[in-house]
This record gives C-alpha cells, sequence and structure tokens, in this order.
C-alpha cells in the first residue's frame, strides 16, 4: 500500500515520497469506517512528527477528503437505529470494556502521546487517565440517563420528559489533549445512542487512534464508530456541512470555531463548541506567596503553556507585586527544558513551525509594547539537545497592561503576563477585560475576598487557591463569551449536547381534555 501513496508532512507540506516510504518502520494508520481500517479514498498519507526531534516521524495517517467522509457518514446511518435501540445498559457494557482496555494500555498510549505531541509523561498519563475517567462516567450514566416527571394540568393525565439521542455526531478535535478531548466527545455521544464521525487534529492523530481501536476491540458494533484523520479543510469542513450530521461537537480555536457555527447555520445543525481562553490567576496581598507561585508556575508553563485553561495572566495585588514577581521568576527559571519522554523534562517542545513562528511573534510584540518588560526567557533554543525540536524558553513578561496584545490575545505558549493591580475590584475588573471567559483563579485567605471574586468574574470555571488548569470529569467544563457558545462538555450537563429532550403527555381520562392554552379559563 505504501507504494502508491503519496506522503505529504507536517502543514500540507509535500515531501519525498520515496524517501518516506525508505522508512519501512514507520507504521501507517488507516481511516476507521464501518468496522474496517481502509485507506482515504485517494490513497494519500500524511506524516505525523515528532515535535521534540523532527526526524522521528511517529507514523503515516490516511490523508482523506470529502469522499472518505461521505463514506464514514454513509456507516455511521447505517448503523444509527439498532445502536439508537440498544439499550442504554448494554451500551454501557461495552464502554466499561473500553476502559479496562485503557487501563491495560495506559502506559503504551502515553508514551505514544508523548511522541506525537511532546508533553511530558506525567502529564500524556493524566491524558490517558481522564478518557478512562471519562470512560467511567460515561458509562455509569448507561444506568441512569435520566428524565423526569411533572404533575399535568388535568386529572387522570400524566407527564413526563425523556431523553432521545439526537443522531449522527460530527466530531472535530484539537491536538492539545490528544485523548482526553476526544474522549469528551465520543463516550457521552455512544452512551446516549449516537452515531459518530470523529475527526482528531491533524497533529495528533495516533491518540484518537488508539482511543477507536480500543472502542473496536471491546466490541462497539461497526459503524458507530467511524474515524476520518486528515486536514481541517479537507476533512473538518465537508464533516460540517454534510447534511446527514446532525451535530458538531467542535473543539479548537475560537476562529475555526466560528466557522464551524457558520457552516452549521446554513443547514440547521447543532454546534457545541469549546474555543479560546485568555485565562487569568489573581494573587492578593494575603495570598500564600509560595502556594500562588506553585499554581502560577504550573498553569503558565505545564503543557508548555499549550491548554485551554493556561494561565496566560497573572493579575498581582501592589503590595505584593515585586515579592510575587521576583519568586516567579527564580522558580521557571528552574524548569527543565526538554524532550517529553526524558523524565527529567519539565516543559516539552510547542507542538509545530507555526507555534513557534505565532508564539515568537508574540513575544516581539511584547517586547516592543510600551512598559512591559521582557524579564524571563523570549528565546527559542536550537543548540544540542534542543536543535531537532521546537522548543521556547519558559517567558515572563512584568509590568504589562491590561490592553496590550499579550495580555488580551491567546498566545497557546510558554508565556505568561504579569500585571499589576491595586485593588480586588480593579484586579476583577481586568481579570474579566478579555474576549474569552474560560478559566480563573484567585489567591487570597479572605473568604469574602474569595467568594466576591467567584461571583463577580464570568467564567466558566473558577479556582480558589489552585490553578487555572485541573479541570475533573464529572463537573461541567467550558466557557462564556468567545469561549463556548452556551454549551458544557463533561459533568452530566454533557448530555443536554448529546441529548434532545421530548415531552410526553398520557392521557388516561377517555374523553379530551384540553390544556389550559386551549381554554379561557382554567377549569
Ligand atoms: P484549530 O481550530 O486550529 O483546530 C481544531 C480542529 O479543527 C482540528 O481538528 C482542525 O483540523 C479542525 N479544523 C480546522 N479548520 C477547520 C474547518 N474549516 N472546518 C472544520 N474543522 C476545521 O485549533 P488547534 O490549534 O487544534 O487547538 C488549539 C485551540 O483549541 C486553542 O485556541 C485552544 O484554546 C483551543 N482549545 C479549547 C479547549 C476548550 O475546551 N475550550 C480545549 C482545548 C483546546
Amino acid at each position: 500500500m505504501a507504494q502508491t501513496q503519496k506522503a505529504v508532512g507536517r502543514n500540507g507540506k509535500r515531501t519525498n515520497g520515496r524517501s518516506a516510504s525508505s522508512r519501512p518502520s514507520v507504521k501507517t494508520y488507516n481511516n476507521y469506517i464501518g468496522g474496517e481500517w481502509v485507506p482515504s479514498a485517494g490513497g494519500e498519507i500524511f506524516e505525523n512528527i515528532n515535535p521534540a526531534d523532527t526526524r522521528d516521524v511517529v507514523g503515516r495517517f490516511a490523508l482523506s477528503t470529502e469522499d472518505d467522509i461521505n463514506r464514514a457518514v454513509d456507516a455511521a446511518a447505517t448503523a444509527a437505529a439498532h445502536w439508537r435501540r440498544t439499550p442504554a445498559p448494554r451500551r454501557a457494557e461495552i464502554l466499561f470494556r473500553v476502559g479496562e482496555i485503557l487501563i491495560r494500555n495506559k502506559s503504551q498510549y502515553a508514551a505514544e502521546m508523548t511522541r506525537e505531541m511532546g508533553k511530558v509523561l506525567k502529564e500524556t498519563g493524566g491524558d490517558v487517565q481522564e478518557a478512562i475517567d471519562c470512560t467511567y462516567f460515561a458509562a455509569g450514566e448507561g444506568r441512569r440517563l435520566h428524565g423526569f416527571t411533572t404533575p399535568a394540568e388535568m386529572p387522570d393525565k400524566f407527564a413526563m420528559c425523556v431523553r432521545q439521542p439526537v443522531g449522527l455526531c460530527g466530531l472535530i478535535t484539537p491536538w492539545n489533549f490528544p485523548m482526553a478531548i476526544p474522549s469528551w466527545k465520543l463516550l457521552p455521544a455512544l452512551i446516549c445512542g449516537n452515531t459518530v464521525v470523529i475527526k482528531p487534529a491533524e497533529d495528533t492523530p495516533l491518540s484518537t487512534v488508539n482511543l477507536v481501536e480500543a472502542c473496536a476491540e471491546a466490541g462497539v458494533p461497526a459503524g458507530v464508530v467511524n474515524l476520518v484523520t486528515g486536514y481541517g479543510e479537507a476533512v473538518g469542513a465537508p464533516l460540517v456541512k454534510h447534511k446527514d450530521v446532525r451535530l458538531i461537537s467542535f473543539t479548537g480555536s475560537t476562529e475555526t470555531g466560528r466557522t464551524v457555527a457558520a457552516g452549521c447555520a446554513e443547514r440547521n445543525a447543532i454546534p457545541a463548541l469549546e474555543m479560546g481562553g485568555k485565562n487569568v490567576q489573581i494573587v492578593m496581598d494575603d495570598a500564600d506567596i509560595d502556594l500562588a507561585i506553585e499554581g502560577a508556575v504550573w498553569g503558565a508553563f505545564g503543557t508548555t503553556g499549550q491548554r485551554c485553561t493556561a494561565t496566560s495572566r497573572i493579575v498581582v495585588h501592589k503590595k505584593v507585586y515585586r515579592q510575587f514577581t521576583k519568586k516567579l521568576i527564580e522558580r521557571a527559571e528552574g524548569l527543565r527544558i526538554g524532550n517529553g519522554a526524558d523524565p527529567k523534562t519539565d516543559v516539552g517542545p510547542v507542538i509545530n513551525a507555526d507555534a513557534v513562528h505565532k508564539i515568537m511573534g508574540y513575544i516581539e510584540i511584547g517586547e516592543r509594547e510600551d512598559g512591559a518588560k521582557l524579564a524571563l526567557g523570549g528565546k527559542r533554543l536550537t543548540r544540542g539537545e534542543h536543535a531537532r525540536g521546537f522548543f521556547i524558553e519558559p517567558t515572563v513578561f512584568t509590568d504589562v497592561a491590561p490592553e496590550m496584545r499579550i495580555a488580551q490575545e491567546e498566545i497557546f505558549g510558554p508565556v505568561t503576563a504579569v500585571i499589576p493591580a491595586d485593588s480586588l475590584d480593579q484586579a476583577v475588573e481586568i481579570a474579566n477585560g478579555v474576549r474569552y471567559g474560560l478559566s480563573a483563579a484567585i489567591y487570597t485567605r479572605d473568604v469574602n475576598r474569595a467568594f466576591h471574586a467567584m461571583n463577580e468574574m464570568y467564567t466558566g470555571i473558577f479556582y480558589i487557591n489552585s490553578a487555572t488548569i485541573g479541570a475533573e470529569v464529572h463537573l461541567p467544563f467550558g466557557g462564556t463569551k468567545a469561549t463556548g457558545n452556551g454549551h458544557r462538555e463533561a459533568g452530566t450537563q454533557v448530555l443536554d449536547i448529546f441529548t434532545e429532550w421530548k415531552s410526553v403527555y398520557i392521557d388516561y381520562s377517555g374523553r379530551l381534555q384540553r390544556a389550559q392554552i386551549d381554554q379561557a379559563e382554567p377549569q
């Protein structure tokens, strides 16, 4: 098969097909459609490259097009009736088996994720663990999926509401949580009785292949889960516009999310969007400063700052500003940057060359901003162990003003902006003064201040004395403003994405009883 396929490299740059096929040890992964692993309709492939060492080709993946999406949607449509009618507790039994397979393969999946995505092994283990937790959480819903009963207006009449599956769901995911985010969508969609076509990010298809393989091994019937790999325009866009796809669950940038929403609006499909963030940690003058430093370093530089919930702003009370920034710089200076597969590494590479370009561009913007100081980092590392990868130093800007671009725009890299504030009210105003609304944190020992901030922050997630990152799967996850469009993933709230309500009235009076909407006066 490899001989007939043309290799296409990262970001769509064509590579020499012969040199790609001259590395026979590199495995080729296919699409999963109708229960079969099949090459793309056009026979083309793209390479998945290790961001810590670009000589390392993790695998070759099907470079798909609209034809592959059409096949996958047909397979999902064919499987829909049987899966919808399979009782939810039976569906759950299969999902529990998925969880067991993920547990069995956890260390292999984590190692493969570090290789394709770059984050350190401890974090990729956490990413797989999140998928395991999500599996058990979703499977548990197989014996709940609660609806409700409620009194009717009339005697001898019964009223209840039941959930019904939305139908055929398209799932489009980003690269920064390559198994956790697909699991947040896939497993709730399945327990609710939907069939799916999933399109993972082009930078991290292997972790989704692993998740889908686990589903296949666990006995998810053919056609219920379909996987199509490839690029956004070529594969994501046809999925969004396909007439048979009822719902698109998308996680990614706000810009792409807007395109997805517009595509859904064209044909009255449902968009459920999780998008960008510009998250904030507030540090008050009464805070435990060492704890606040731990939270800031973890929130800003964990996953190399490539989390939607990353701490990209730190608003610090002026009374502790000097002490906080000094300690922050000392602590961040000690972080070890390298290949995430090395257990000594704290901060891995960023995802690809485009990310380097974007992040370095923001560092230049920050350096040009009048008043902001580049207090730590700011350079791309290109020598020795860093020569072949996409490594950027943890970077701290201090004396940042709230309106500066580095304090307003999502950078999605190891860069944080420290902003001074005079009071809690001013800190909250600064914190709320961005277009995103995903995660916020406050460090204070004063319960009144903590609750005041909790009440005033317009975000989907809020932490007290804890970093802006670290969601748990049984609580709803999502954001306000440009971060989301009103849906929440995880928690039981995710069921409202993947089901629709049906109100049911049963009249056992044996006569026509008119509801109050049809009467001039209540009887
Ligand atoms: P992205 O928007 O570039 O891509 C996301 C997905 O959309 C990918 O699979 C991509 O191939 C696909 N896509 C691209 N163009 C498309 C199109 N025209 N039609 C349909 N699909 C298309 O985002 P990314 O770089 O992969 O991820 C980083 C972004 O994701 C950041 O903004 C981050 O904040 C956000 N994110 C948000 C959350 C959250 O829950 N709010 C979680 C993780 C990441």
